[in-house]
């Protein structure tokens, strides 16, 4: 793994939890629900249990490694600025992309370079577990929808386009958003379609027909 410079302070360390926080509704998707909470300690990194682990083993490994890397970042951290209180974190995902996308990159601003470089060294290793993961990289192509296209049920611009392994659009688009969900409870899916005049509409798994789009992705 590449050295990481003090000079390039900043903007890395972001774009690693970026990364890791857009990864976690696939690596969720691709791990099934554990029979009981997931129990990782933070700073766990050794082998899973002698069991062998249900679906994707490689998806649960990356999936809990993020799980618990973001919650020992994170204290690690606050530790550093000399927080009264160490926040403890709730076992949800959407408590572990909170963690990734505001209390991390914030207070990484605040501590000196071996504390700073400890917590993206780790972090960054969580990264190479999550593009190891093949099935991430051969069936789980996205392409953000930008910042003009808002989910209708969140109305958060977090739409993403699948691809096919050539990299182009399928037509099957999600929300990521971490705890969006369709009418029937689902994370919401839709296919780009056209209706009866050939105009580009999408339409949603749980009956919703999007109409009046300018392109269809
Ligand atoms: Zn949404």
């Amino acid at each position: 793994m590449a050295e990481v410079g003090v000079a390039d302070r900043g903007d890395p360390l972001r774009d690693i939890c970026d990364q890791l926080a857009g990864r976690l509704p696939a690596l969720a998707r691709l791990t099934p629900e554990p029979d009981s909470p997931v129990t990782a300690a933070p700073g766990m990194h050794g082998r899973a249990a002698a069991a062998p682990l249900p679906g994707n083993p490689q998806a649960f490994y990356a999936y809990t490694g993020i799980w618990a890397s973001a919650r020992w970042a994170e204290q690690i951290l606050l530790y550093a600025v000399g927080a009264a209180q160490l926040e403890r974190r709730g076992g949800s995902d959407a408590n572990t992309v909170r963690a990734l996308t505001e209390a991390i990159p914030r207070l990484a601003a605040g501590v000196d370079d071996e504390v700073y470089r400890m917590v993206i060294t780790d972090l960054a290793r969580r990264l190479n577990d999550v593009l190891s993961v093949a099935a991430i990289d051969e069936a789980e192509k996205w392409r953000p929808l930008g910042r003009a296209r808002r989910c209708p049920r969140c109305d958060c611009p977090q739409l993403h386009a699948a691809l096919d392994a050539a990299g182009r659009p399928t037509g099957h688009i999600e929300c990521f958003t971490y705890d969006c969900t369709d009418a029937n409870g689902y994370r919401p899916a839709a296919q780009a379609s056209t209706d009866e005049h050939g105009h580009p509409v999408l339409a949603w798994a749980d009956g919703t027909i999007e109409r009046g789009l300018q392109e269809a992705a």
